[in-house]
């Protein structure tokens, strides 16, 4: 008998588990019958986010933390995600380049993400796409995001621990402290440390933790700030060596439930995925009744305002507010 999607993901095969991903990616919405079924198979990969703005450095991380997981056994998968860019395709983490030495490695998958956003957003197909790594049996899975806005901070949220990378002068820190993704960060880490003034951005870094410090409480992670030169393999271990740390804290809060299934991540995850069928099915019902064109006529003709039409002509057509207001 052939075997079936689900069973050559679980299997590890790489080419079901990259068209997989694509499809993920191309919002394929046939994808959604095998997450059901790969779910239960999740919760053994560790999840690393590395986010930071374009050229501090993140890939040319990403690949000596490969080699390092490589030296110790370890399976790896690397999704690129870069939802700044549908039309080119993911052009600002599109210089796999750095990683090419991994290519030909059974235990390292490298796969770009860019998220066109079909699949229930950004974050729902990150998660979806580590979900199908995980099954496959990858034991880390790295995910690597241009940190410049608020789906970055959603997409790095999707990680077991999250690695903030900047670099001296360039001013990249402020533009990182900026997009509120310090706040997500677990590990923070200061590349390119080779160059003048990354004794700054350490002290500044400090500075804006110790202010922030009241969510830092007693017996609470604190993120430890390093620094490295990615590209002479400098401090890569260190940033390992932290990151198993944060792990076993993070087990230690959580306890026996697997990191994939506490409390808050299934919470969160679950809202983002009824909000999200709520509206794709809405909208559906809304085409099919005609009830929104209606609506926005009444709008137009001025017979109507918009919260009334929201309340009285829409929410009612889709069954969920009967009543008049
Ligand atoms: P990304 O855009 O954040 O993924 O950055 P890349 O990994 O592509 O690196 C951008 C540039 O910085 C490349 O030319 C790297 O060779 C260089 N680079 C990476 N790490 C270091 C480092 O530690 N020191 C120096 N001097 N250059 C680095």
């Amino acid at each position: 008998m052939m075997k079936s999607i689900v069973d050559k993901v679980l299997a590890g095969d790489i080419r079901t588990v990259a068209r997989l991903i694509r499809d993920i990616d191309d919002g394929v919405p046939e994808v959604r019958q095998y997450l059901k079924e790969l779910y239960l198979h999740t919760g053994r990969a560790y999840v690393i986010g590395i986010t930071g703005a374009p050229g501090v450095g993140k890939s040319t991380l990403v690949d000596q933390m490969i080699s390092h997981l490589r030296a110790q056994k370890k399976t790896v998968g690397v999704l690129a995600v870069d939802p700044t860019s549908p039309f080119s395709g993911g052009a600002i983490l599109g210089d796999r380049v750095r990683m090419q030495r991994h290519s030909t490695d059974q235990g390292v998958f490298i796969h770009s993400l860019a998220t066109r956003g079909y699949f229930g957003g950004l974050t729902q197909s990150t998660q979806s796409a580590i979900d199908v790594l995980d099954a496959a049996g990858k034991n880390f899975i790295l995910i690597e995001t241009v940190g410049v806005g608020q789906d970055e901070v959603d997409v790095a949220r999707t990680a077991h621990s999250t690695v903030i990378v900047v670099a001296p002068g360039m001013g990249d820190e402020i533009q990182a402290i900026k997009a509120g993704i310090l706040e997500v960060g677990d590990i923070l880490v200061i590349n390119k440390a080779d160059r003048p003034g990354a004794d700054k951005t350490l002290s500044d870094l400090r500075l804006m933790i110790e202010m922030g410090s009241k969510k830092y409480e007693q017996g609470k992670w604190k993120p430890p700030i390093l620094k490295t030169e990615a590209l002479f393999n400098k401090g890569v271990a260190d940033v390992l060596k932290q990151i198993e740390n944060h792990a076993a804290y993070l087990k230690k809060l959580t306890g026996p439930i697997p990191l994939r299934r506490r409390k808050e991540k299934v919470e969160q995850e679950l809202a983002e995925m009824v909000k999200n069928r709520l509206i794709q099915e809405g909208f559906e019902q809304l085409a099919q009744t005609g009830a929104f064109d209606e609506a926005v006529q009444s709008i137009i003709d001025g017979k109507m305002d918009p919260y009334t039409a929201c309340d009285t002509v829409i929410l009612p057509r889709l069954g969920l507010l009967n009543r008049k207001v």
